[in-house]
């Protein structure tokens, strides 16, 4: 996609996303997608919002060093050099329109751009302190959706624990506004034109064993169901919208 800075400050004011590239459409955006109203995240690994113990006991201070100062940072750097060989503009192309089009980049710019993107949400979707629950608005979307909270944390708890071998489990907003649970493999997600279920990722839980292995060892069940008391289900309302 040409850069055109009107056109980027236009997506940027309305959130909206077009299709339209051609010369004279370009300021009229004919498709909003799921994605729209995504916060865009950058190509860059960001400070972790908290420290590395503030989610204990639930997530142990060393898996958490390992995970964010190694792996995570790991796939920021991959990221940053397959941008380079393949010639993106950081400068002009989100993270999120890169992932949308993914089919058009190699296997090390999916594994690495999802990689990037989808540890930043989850660190995101994590806090540390009391338990909380979702409400207002995303609270009476999930009991739609699911029938309650509780069938709605059964069905995603399952998604990540049937996952075979590493990936994600997602709640996801539809194009068409609806809450669905899905899966993906290795790094993927939902922006991307390949995933089996396309939307926009409103929470997202790392199920390689990176992410619990030390202190779970292969009782992925355990780490899901003590994960719930750490999610940050403020950051998921915000991410939330129509
Ligand atoms: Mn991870």
């Amino acid at each position: 996609m040409k850069y055109n800075p009107s056109r980027r400050a236009f997506l940027k004011d309305t959130g909206t996303v077009g299709i339209a590239t051609g010369i004279g459409l370009s300021l009229l955006p004919t498709v909003t997608n799921a994605a729209s109203k995504l916060p865009l995240t950058g190509y860059l690994q960001q400070k972790l919002p908290y420290d590395y113990k503030a989610l204990e006991p639930f997530i142990d201070a060393l898996t958490m060093e390992i995970h964010y100062s190694k792996h995570a940072a790991a796939y920021a750097k991959n990221l940053s050099d397959a941008c380079t060989a393949e010639k993106i503009d950081t400068s002009k192309i989100s993270l999120e329109d890169l992932l949308q089009n993914i089919s058009n980049y190699s296997p090390k710019m999916r594994n690495n751009g999802g990689g990037h993107y989808n540890h930043e949400l989850f660190w995101q979707c994590m806090k540390g302190g009391i338990a909380t629950m979702p409400n207002g608005e995303l609270a009476h979307a999930i009991t739609k959706s699911f029938g309650s909270f509780e069938a709605f944390k059964t069905q995603f708890t399952e998604a990540g624990k049937n996952r075979f071998g590493s990936g994600w489990a997602w709640l996801v907003q539809t194009s068409d506004q609806k809450l669905v649970i899905s899966s993906t493999p290795n790094q993927d997600n939902p922006l991307m034109n390949i995933a089996e279920v396309k939307g926009k990722p409103l929470l997202g839980l790392d199920i390689w064993e990176h992410a619990y292995y030390l202190k779970y060892q292969n009782k992925r069940a355990d780490y899901i169901a003590n994960w719930w008391n750490i999610v940050n289900w403020n950051f998921v309302e915000e991410r939330f919208g129509k």
